[in-house]
């Protein structure tokens, strides 16, 4: 079996030029994952796609409207409480900010790519498909404990789906606390900010 590597970084430049207003001063895409160097990666592991280029794009608004200083020239700056337990630190959230902050990103991604002509985009597929994914934050466990009810004995898979339909929930929530307008006017900011950010070189 083969692989699905997704696109190659020149189709995901085009695709991107959707959203021309992406294109400021000193943005630039790499074929890596994540944000890293001042550079937005469009791979998730093996996978290059459109969605996980905007996916950063989405987390630097996020957390430029949060705090410009979460923003750092070689990557962002995440915290998750880490206590010593027995030999280790370990993450212990003890809230859902993480996913919160995930939720976040995710509705303005979606404001993103619906923003953009040259994509099919599905909100409905969307939510659902960033709700699932949501079990992968070292958080997810406290939806239960904070913010959702399961009766005595309730089966995993319920437990499970009640998660999601909370995660789904709030990134409509979220939808309506982002426009386009406002993601696209703060976009040359954040880009502005990160230039600041860049190591000179002689
Ligand atoms: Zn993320």
């Amino acid at each position: 079996m083969e692989l699905d590597r997704g696109l190659p970084v020149v189709d995901i430049v085009e695709l991107a030029k959707g959203t021309p207003w992406l294109f400021e001063e000193g943005f630039e895409i790499s074929e890596s994952e994540g944000y890293r160097d001042g550079k937005f990666g469009c791979r998730t592991a093996f996978h290059r796609s459109l969605d996980s280029l905007y996916h950063e794009v989405a987390h630097a608004v996020e957390f430029y409207l949060d705090d410009p200083s979460k923003i750092g020239f070689h990557s962002f700056e995440f915290h998750v409480p880490t206590e010593f337990v027995f030999d280790r630190y370990c993450q212990v959230p003890k809230t859902t900010k993480a996913i919160e902050r995930e939720l976040r990103t995710f509705a303005i991604q979606a404001r993103i790519t619906e923003a953009n002509s040259k994509i099919d985009f599905d909100l409905e597929h969307f939510l659902q498909y960033s709700g699932e994914l949501m079990f992968l934050m070292p958080d997810w466990i406290n939806i239960s404990v904070l913010h959702v009810q399961h009766a005595e004995g309730e089966p995993h898979e319920e437990r499970e789906s009640k998660r999601v339909g909370w995660c789904i929930d709030k990134i409509r929530q979220y939808l309506n606390d982002y426009s386009i307008e406002q993601i696209v006017e703060t976009w040359p900011k954040v880009m502005s900010h990160i230039r600041t950010l860049k190591p000179v070189d002689d």
